[in-house]
C-alpha cells in the first residue's frame, strides 16, 4: 500500500473530520499507485490519518474512508458500512424507503444509495468507490435481499475522475417500473429513465408539513417533477392543483402519479417554462391561495452563485405576486452552495420588491435519512421555507 505525506501547512479541515484530500495538500506520494488504490495517509510529521482511495486524475486526489489504522478496506468493510447507514435509518423511523447511503455523511464519499422498498438505485461518483460496486451489491444482497439493484451512473460529475457515464443492472434484470408509498400515496418511480436515481426522497418529511395550508385552497406547483407535492395537496385536501414542470415527461408522469392515487380530478398538470409562466401569470394578476416552488439547483459551482440568486429571486418574487392575501408560499432550494440564511434573504427580499409581508411558519432541511454532518458542507443543502404572505 502507497503511502501519501501531507504538507505542513494545510487547513485543519482533514483533521476536523473532511474525508477529502486535494491535490494541493499532498507533499509525497511513498509507492506507486493505480486509480482507486487503498493508500495511508499521514501527516507531514509522519502521524497517521488514515486510509481512502486514491484518483491522481482528480482534484479531489484522496477521499478517506477510515481514521483507523487497523481497519482494513475490504468486502467485510463496505457491509458493515452499509449496516450501521441501514441501522441509523431504522432508528430514525425509515423502513420502505430513503437513501440508504448518503455519501460523505455515512463515511462512504461519493457514494449514493436509494432505497425503494425491495429495489436499490446505486451512484458511485468518484473512481475509488466506482470498483467497489460488487462489494456493495454483495452487501445490499446480504443485509436486504433486493429483488433489484440498479446503477444510474449517467451523471457529469464522473468525468472529473476520469469516468464514463453509464447505467445498468447491478442485480438480475428486473421491470424498472416500480410503485413506492408515501405518507399514505403511491408513487411511480422508474429507476432506470427518472430524473437522478428516479425519486426526491429528500422532501419526503416536507410534504408531509403542507398539510393544513392547502386545505380548501388553489394550488399552484412550479417544478412538479413526479408531482408528488401536487398530489400531496390535493390528497391533503386542496380544492384545485396545477402542476408545472418544463419536462414533458415530468407531466405525464405526474397525470399518471394522479390517477394512481385516484386524484386526478383536482390535479392537472402542464409542461412550461417556469420563469415564463410565472412573469406572465403575474402580470395577469393570477391568483393563488398557495404557491410551491421546488426548483433545480440553479448552481453547482462558486462562479455561477451570482446567477443563481438572480433566479431564486426572480422566481419567488413572481409566486409571491400571485398568492391572495394571507395565503402561503412553500419554497425549496437544493443548491448546497446557496446557504440558508442567504435563501432567507433572497425570500425577504423578493417579498420586498412585491411590497408583500412574510410570517414564516416553518423553515426546515432535507430528511433524516439525508444527515448532516457538520463540517463537511456539502451534506446541508436542501431548505425548503413555508411562510404566510399577507
Ligand atoms: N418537486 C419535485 C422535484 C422537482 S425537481 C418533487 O417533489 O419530487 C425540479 C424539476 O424542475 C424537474 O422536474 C425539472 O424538469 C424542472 N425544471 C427545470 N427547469 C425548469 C423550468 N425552467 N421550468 C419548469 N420546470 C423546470
Amino acid at each position: 500500500m502507497a503511502n501519501v505525506f501531507l504538507n505542513k501547512k494545510i487547513s485543519n479541515r482533514i483533521q476536523n473530520g473532511h474525508p477529502w484530500i486535494y491535490s494541493n495538500e499532498i507533499n509525497t506520494i511513498d509507492g506507486n499507485t493505480n486509480t482507486g488504490d487503498i493508500v495511508s495517509v499521514f501527516t507531514h510529521d509522519k502521524k497517521f490519518i488514515g486510509k481512502g482511495y486514491i484518483n491522481q486524475k482528480s482534484l479531489i486526489t484522496v477521499r478517506l474512508l477510515t481514521r483507523q489504522k487497523d481497519e482494513n478496506i475490504n468486502d467485510e468493510f463496505f457491509f458493515q458500512r452499509i449496516s450501521e447507514a441501514w441501522n441509523y435509518r431504522k432508528k430514525n423511523g425509515y423502513e420502505e424507503n430513503c437513501r440508504l447511503v448518503f455519501g460523505e455523511a455515512d463515511f462512504l464519499p461519493a457514494l449514493i444509495i436509494d432505497k425503494f422498498n425491495d429495489y436499490f438505485v446505486v451512484q458511485t461518483m468518484s473512481a475509488g468507490i466506482d470498483l467497489w460496486k460488487p462489494a456493495i451489491a454483495k452487501a445490499l444482497g446480504r443485509i436486504f435481499s433486493p429483488k433489484g439493484i440498479y446503477e444510474r451512473n449517467d451523471v457529469p460529475v464522473r468525468e472529473l475522475e476520469g469516468l464514463t457515464q453509464q447505467k445498468g443492472f447491478l442485480s438480475s434484470p428486473f421491470d424498472t417500473n416500480i410503485i413506492i408509498n408515501e405518507n399514505g400515496l403511491q408513487f411511480y418511480v422508474d429507476v432506470e429513465n427518472g430524473q437522478k436515481t428516479g425519486y426526491f426522497l429528500d422532501q419526503h418529511n416536507n410534504r408531509k408539513t403542507i398539510q393544513h395550508i392547502v386545505k380548501g385552497a388553489d394550488v399552484l406547483g412550479v417544478f412538479c417533477y413526479s408531482g408528488s407535492f401536487e398530489i400531496h395537496a390535493a390528497h391533503y385536501g386542496a380544492k384545485s392543483v396545477l402542476g408545472i414542470d418544463i419536462s414533458e415527461n415530468a407531466v405525464q408522469l405526474s397525470t399518471k402519479n394522479a390517477a394512481l392515487n385516484n386524484l386526478q380530478n383536482k390535479c392537472s398538470f402542464q409542461a412550461a417554462n417556469a420563469f415564463d409562466i410565472l412573469k406572465s401569470w403575474s402580470k395577469e394578476k393570477r391568483e393563488y391561495d398557495v404557491v410551491m416552488l421546488d426548483p433545480p439547483a440553479f448552481t453547482k459551482s462558486r462562479e455561477t452563485i451570482p446567477q443563481a440568486i438572480k433566479g431564486y429571486k426572480e422566481i419567488n418574487l413572481r409566486g409571491i405576486k400571485l398568492i391572495k392575501k394571507g395565503g402561503f408560499l412553500v419554497t425549496s432550494s437544493c443548491s448546497n452552495l446557496i446557504e440558508p440564511d442567504i435563501f432567507l434573504r433572497i425570500i425577504d427580499e423578493a417579498a420586498k420588491d412585491a411590497k408583500r409581508k412574510l410570517r414564516q411558519v416553518t423553515f426546515q432541511t432535507q430528511g433524516a435519512d439525508h444527515p448532516i454532518i457538520h463540517g463537511i458542507e456539502n451534506t446541508n443543502y436542501l431548505k425548503f421555507l413555508i411562510t404566510e404572505v399577507l
